[in-house]
């Protein structure tokens, strides 16, 4: 995997900026994995990410228990949060596959639990939790 870009992050104010600088280099149809374990910030990416399309950061909430939100904003935002799925199949009455080839931009959280359904063209966004405040944000593009 190819990394692309590496920053350490001291706030919350600097994750949701650094998923908004991220956004400006994303187009319909592009699916984002972001990985990282519980608290690493992932929901707070993807409410930079909604900043910059327009979307009030507090709509965002990571779907634990209804698995997909979708946001509308300049272009629709696709939020999934694959946790609670104890099988890939699950996402997929969901009705995964209409938001990953979608008209929006795919955001997951916890991809590695529906890794069989992803394709392998996907941006790949790693947040490692290094202190109490510190974040390590890597972008990848997956090839
Ligand atoms: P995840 O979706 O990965 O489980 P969240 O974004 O929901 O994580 O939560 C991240 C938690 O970490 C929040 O409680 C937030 O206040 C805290 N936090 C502390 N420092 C940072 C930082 N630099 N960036 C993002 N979140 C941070
Ligand atoms: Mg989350």
């Amino acid at each position: 995997m190819k990394s692309i870009s590496k920053v350490v992050t001291t706030s919350i104010e600097e994750t949701l900026r650094a998923g908004e600088q991220f956004a400006a280099g994303l187009n319909p149809g592009d699916i984002v994995q972001l990985r990282g374990d519980l608290g690493a910030g992932k929901t707070h990416f993807v409410k930079g990410v909604a900043r910059f399309f327009h979307i009030p950061e507090e709509e965002v909430q990571s779907p634990t228990f209804s698995i997909i939100h979708e946001y509308q904003g300049r272009i629709p935002l696709y939020h999934v949060d694959a946790y609670r799925l104890n099988r890939p199949e699950e996402a997929l009455e969901f009705g995964l596959e209409e938001y990953l080839y979608g008209d929006g931009i795919c955001l997951i959280e916890w991809p590695e639990k529906i890794a069989s359904l992803l394709p392998d063209t996907c941006r790949v966004v790693e947040i490692a939790h290094i202190d109490q405040d510190k974040r390590q944000i890597t972008i990848h593009l997956q090839d």
